[in-house]
Parts: structure tokens; sequence; C-alpha cells
């Protein structure tokens, strides 16, 4: 259970009457007074023995009665922090937060619309040439302010890319901040910035990236790492669901979506 989980927790009870404190993810006393109230009225739905739990487990148990009220599928009242929790509570914080659960994930295949024509990926040193030389780039402005990754007070003012792919990035780019606006995208994390050109092979394989191309773009890779899933990676938590479905709507494929691997990672390529 994070600094997340204790604010959705915090919000359920302040929804409730419960509690006035600050929505702050910390635990405290006010906090805990509030969770114990809430176990008391819900005393029946609890197993033996939960009086004994520790703060932590009886708070988790708060959390996982506030999903099942809301109908989310969160399993046995059990104060144990495991998948399916963690799962339901992404869900009520979603809730919370924009008034409806999230579309279901696993019913939304990925988009497999190719409008701007991208080559596939085997194609590329064909029909683009050798990465060997620079291909001609252009810096797309991106219309929310940019923070490199691995330095955050270095701000990048836009995205340098393969000419091909601009137009169709700019687009993506406002519908991105005209859906989230600024400060939701920063919540996000979507202001970090992975890079996109880069002459190099494929991290784990011999051909070429399709950063050297400069057709792919990294988001926030200390949240979305290499060889993280589904489970990990915060850019598939269904609150990005939009931003993935701006990206498929032009034809770029997200090897999170597809692959369920290198969540960061969306190209203008085919695989
Ligand atoms: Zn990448």
């Amino acid at each position: 259970m994070n600094r997340t989980a204790i604010r959705t927790l915090q919000r359920f009870l302040a929804d409730n009457d419960r509690y006035r404190g600050k929505i702050d993810g910390i635990r405290g006393p006010k906090t805990l007074a509030a969770v114990n109230a809430s176990l008391q009225t819900h005393a029946d739905r609890l197993p033996d023995g939960a009086e004994r739990w520790s703060d932590r487990r009886r708070a988790i148990a708060c959390l996982q009665l506030a999903c099942r009220e809301k109908r989310i599928e969160v399993g046995p009242i059990d104060g144990l922090w495991g998948p399916q929790t963690e799962y339901a509570v992404d869900v009520l914080a979603t809730l919370q937060e924009t008034g409806s659960k999230p579309a279901p994930w696993r019913d939304q295949a990925p988009q497999d619309a190719n409008p701007n024509g991208w080559y596939r990926e085997a194609e590329l040193e064909q029909t683009l040439g050798s990465p060997t030389r620079k291909p001609p780039m252009v810096v797309v402005p991106c219309p929310w302010k940019l923070a490199l990754a691995w330095d955050l007070n270095t701000c990048p003012s836009g995205i340098g890319c393969h000419e091909q792919v601009a137009d169709s990035l700019a687009r993506i780019l406002d519908r991105a901040h005209d859906h989230y606006g600024p400060q939701r995208l920063k919540e996000l994390g979507l202001h970090r910035y992975g890079g996109c050109y880069n002459k190099r092979r494929k991290r784990g394989g011999t051909r070429w990236s399709t950063h050297a191309w400069g057709l792919a773009i990294d988001w926030d890779p200390a949240h979305n790492k290499l060889k993280w899933g589904r489970d990990r990676a915060r850019l598939a938590r269904p609150e990005y669901d939009t931003w993935w479905r701006l990206w498929e709507e032009e034809g770029w494929v997200s090897l999170g979506r597809t692959r369920n691997f290198d969540w960061m990672h969306v190209q203008a390529a085919r695989l």
C-alpha cells in the first residue's frame, strides 16, 4: 500500500464524514481513528480476529470494504495487499477522480489502424535507409512542459523526431494536451520524457532500434522499466487508456499494449 492508496483511503473516509484531515497519503492518527470507526460499523463483514490486526492491515481492510461498497471486485476482506486488492484500489481511485470506473482494458484490444501508412519494422532499412546516417529530423514542440527523465531540471523545448512522423506526433501531443491538461499530464508523469532519436541497437537485441530513425519515443522510463509487465508498469494503468488510444488512432504502436513489456516505448512503425 503506497501513498496513492492511502490518499484513496482518506478520500473514502472523508466522503463518509469520518475524516476531516488532509488528503496527504500519510497514515497518521486521524486516518487511523477514521479507519477504526469505519471498521466498527462493518464489524460483521470482518473475519474473527480482525480486531488484533496491525494498523496497516486494518487500513487495507478498510480500503477493501470501500471497494466492495462500490461493487468493485476485491476478494475477501483480509487486510492483505495482494494484486487483486491493488487493482481494485486503482479502480476505486479512478472512480473517485473521474466519477466513473475505468473502461476494462482487457476488452479494449489495441487498435490496428494505420492511417499514416507507417512501415513495418523489418522494412525500415530499405525504405528509410540505414540509420548509420542521421535521418532528416524535425523538432516538434510539446504543448506541455517536458523534463528529461534522467535530469528533471533539463527541459527540452520539443521532441526531435524523423520528419515523416512530425505532423502525426504534433497532432497526438495536441490531443493529449486537450484531453488531460498540463496539470494532469504532470501528475501522470507524462512530462518525464525519455528520449526519441538515439542511434542504437535494441536493448537485448541485435537489430537497430526504431529510435535509431527517430521513430520512437520513451515516456517516464523510471516507472515503466523495460522488463516490467502490466502488473508494475505505470503506463499500463487505466488512467492512460486515452493516452494510448490517441497514439493508436495515428497508427503508433505501444510495445506495452501489444507485447506487455517496454511500456515506456511507443513507435511509428508496425511490428
Ligand atoms: Zn524506446
